[in-house]
């Protein structure tokens, strides 16, 4: 089966100045649809670089990114703004949701912005993730777990082929942790959702299926 993301000695470099900083030095990975994985590994390895050229927010130095048989950095970068909007959903650590709008509005602003999202999607992944009676509140007026079961919803409510997290329970206890933790295995499970998340937090890489360890820019177990 064709990878849904595959690439082949991924490398990014960044300067400053005159100074670089290698942040990945030749990653070679596959990501095969419905996977959960996590990617794990000390602070300053290269996990969020890795997440961002992954997700086409960050071109690399050099070698591919194929999503979905898509070279990512092959296209226009209108092309690729497109592709990212379709193709993959984001959380992060802060949950980044617009603090002017309920629940509700922001969850259906991404489906807005999604043309050709299926609209039924609202109802069923609002309900899984145990949310409906949330709706019609304002972030702040939602704990941190909440919040980033809304901005999760959001993430997944166009069916992304990936969802990205990029340290998505960092800003939460462990009890909202666990909850939120236990909500990505369940849309992982139920909607086939495949999973690719960058963690500190042992109890986040034990609900995946799979764990990549990262030390000085490189994979040193998969
Ligand atoms: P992690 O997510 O594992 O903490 P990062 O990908 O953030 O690791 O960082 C990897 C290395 O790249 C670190 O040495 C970091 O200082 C450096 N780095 C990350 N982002 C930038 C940037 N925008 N400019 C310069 N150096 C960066």
């Amino acid at each position: 089966m064709e990878p849904l993301i595959a690439t082949h000695d991924l490398k990014k470099v960044y300067r400053i100045g005159k100074v670089s900083v290698p942040a990945l030095r030749g990653i070679s990975i596959n990501v095969q649809e419905g996977e959960f994985v996590a990617v794990v590994g000390p602070s300053g390895c290269g996990k969020s670089t890795l997440l961002h050229v992954l997700g086409g927010l960050t071109r690399p130095t050099s070698g591919k990114v194929l999503v979905d048989g898509n070279d990512l950095f092959g296209m226009s970068d209108a092309q690729r703004t497109r592709f990212r909007a379709h193709k993959i959903g984001f959380v992060f650590q802060r949950f980044n949701l617009l603090p002017t709008l309920t629940a509700r509005d922001n969850i259906l602003l991404a489906q807005q912005i999604g043309d050709g999202c299926n609209p039924h999607r609202f109802a069923s992944v609002t309900a899984m993730l145990g949310i409906v009676d949330k709706l019609r509140y304002r972030p702040n007026e939602m704990s941190g777990g909440e919040q980033q079961r809304i901005a999760i919803a959001r993430a997944i409510v166009c069916e992304p082929k990936i969802l990205m997290a990029d340290e998505p329970t960092g800003n939460l206890d462990s009890e909202n942790s666990q909850i939120v933790l236990n909500m990505m295995r369940a849309v992982n499970r139920e909607f086939r959702q495949t999973i690719l998340m960058i963690t500190h937090n042992p109890a986040a890489a034990a609900v995946a299926d799979r764990i990549i360890r990262m030390r000085d820019g490189h994979v040193v177990s998969d």
